[in-house]
């Protein structure tokens, strides 16, 4: 039997309705920006498996490190102990985020930054004396599956068990340059009906919602009147960070900075999960009491993993060598090239792009909308190229090693599948 068909026996894949969706694929090995099937098949991948390994699949400069790692130290508790690789990278990480972040704290995936981000923002509240209950959140945001993540997300489609039990959240339209003054007075009188505590969005890319773009200096309003209204701001870059939009963090476009900044999936190079949540000295200090009680009492067993800890450090390492900043450009500029070609393509709607980031919304009647992102797949997978369509939207996301050859390869077979399919 294949490892595909001997998977149906007791797997149970995420976001999958399994009694519609065929078999998953195995793949056996990946290297570079390569995946392997069972069969030897090789594909690129367009997406970095879900914009994590963003240096390339098993690179021996995070491997090596890792290796080393672990037969030096495995795991320890970060309650009450500490370890170089988490100091190190606690030192790298802050050398990296906007200046005002101070603080790290870990956690184990992007959901749970997340909701440590959130609840720190209502303890930081209640520490203070000032009870708050309410949260802001985009249209269209994701910030992960967990409850308090899901409750601030508006992309999580088939929510109906969990609803009534969300977290209490206003939801505002992105500024999109044209609706500014709207938003901001959205934003406005949510502040002014109820208690808010914190504000959580993505910087300017919004990546489950296809890779959609908004107005920075709209953004940037946003923020501000938060900072002046004792509102939190809590900046997701799960996505985002690590270089995708063309800096280390997308925050750094806007002037005012957040007060926290989440962070995941890039963090550890795709080699293991980890998750942190950073923010501001005075965050912290709301903290800081002969009070017990106004510690901030929550923890996951894998905090800080050495092994995790070593890959994020690595990353970083990698994230502002020469090599990776050049190839960073290289890819922003093919994107450009390839947009000047298929921007004005009749089957194109409108295309847009933001550092590594590019997106094409293709011009589809309604009718065929249907199955089209699994014609788009399918034909992509049979081409050899791992891209994640999303409803009408194709997006690029490739690992930042990728070569100008492997991009042009992709950009075929997306000029080819909009021939063919659209
Ligand atoms: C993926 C993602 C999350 C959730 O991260 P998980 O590790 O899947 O829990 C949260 N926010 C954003 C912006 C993401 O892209």
């Amino acid at each position: 039997m294949t490892l595909s068909e001997r998977d149906k026996a007791h797997l149970w894949h995420p976001l999958t309705q399994h009694k519609i969706k065929p078999e998953a694929l195995a793949i056996t090995k990946a290297k570079g920006v390569y995946l392997y099937d069972e069969q030897g098949k090789e594909y690129i991948d367009g997406i970095a498996s879900w914009y994590t390994c963003m240096y390339g699949h098993c690179n021996p400069k995070i491997t090596e490190k890792v290796t080393r790692q672990m037969q030096t130290l495995d795991q320890v508790v970060f309650a009450g102990f500490t370890h170089e690789p988490a100091v190190k990278l606690s030192e790298a990480l802050i050398g990296l985020l906007p200046g005002n972040q101070q603080k790290l704290f870990f956690s184990e995936n992007g959901s749970t930054a997340v909701d440590v981000a959130i609840k720190m923002a209502f303890q930081y509240h209640f520490n203070k004396g000032d009870k708050k209950d309410t949260l802001i959140a985009f249209e269209d945001g994701f910030h992960g599956d967990t409850f308090g993540a899901m409750s601030v997300s508006d992309l999580s489609v088939y929510n109906g068990p969990f609803e009534e039990f969300f977290l209490k959240v206003i939801r505002i339209p992105v500024p999109t340059g044209e609706n500014n003054h709207e938003v901001s007075e959205q934003l406005k009188s949510a502040v002014a009906a109820h208690k808010v505590a914190a504000f959580v969005y993505e910087p300017i890319v919004q990546g489950a919602a296809a890779m959609k773009m908004h107005d920075k200096e709209g953004l940037n309003t946003l923020i501000e009147f938060c900072k002046n209204s004792h509102v939190l701001t809590i900046a997701d870059e799960v996505m985002t960070g690590f270089g995708k939009t063309g800096k280390n963090f997308a925050s750094e476009y806007m002037e005012s900075k957040p007060d926290f900044i989440c962070m995941s999936k890039a963090l550890t190079a795709g080699l293991l999960p980890m998750a942190v949540t950073s923010c501001t000295q005075e965050v912290y200090d709301a903290f800081y009491d002969d009070d017990i009680s106004k510690g901030f009492f929550h923890g996951h067993t894998y905090t800080a993993n050495p092994l995790a800890c070593t890959a994020a450090l690595a990353g970083i390492e990698l994230l502002v060598s020469d090599e990776i900043g050049e190839n960073i450009q290289n890819i922003i500029k093919s994107h450009q090239e390839f947009d000047d070609r298929i921007k004005n393509h009749p089957k194109v709607l409108s295309t847009r792009q933001q550092g590594v980031i590019y997106a094409i919304d293709l011009n589809v009647k309604m009718e065929r909308y249907g199955n089209l992102r699994d014609l788009l797949f399918g034909y992509f997978m049979d081409n050899g190229v791992f891209l994640r369509p999303l409803g009408s939207t194709i997006y690029i996301l490739a690992p930042y090693t990728i070569t100008k050859k492997e991009l042009q390869k992709i950009y075929e077979v997306i000029e080819s599948a909009i021939e063919k399919i659209i």
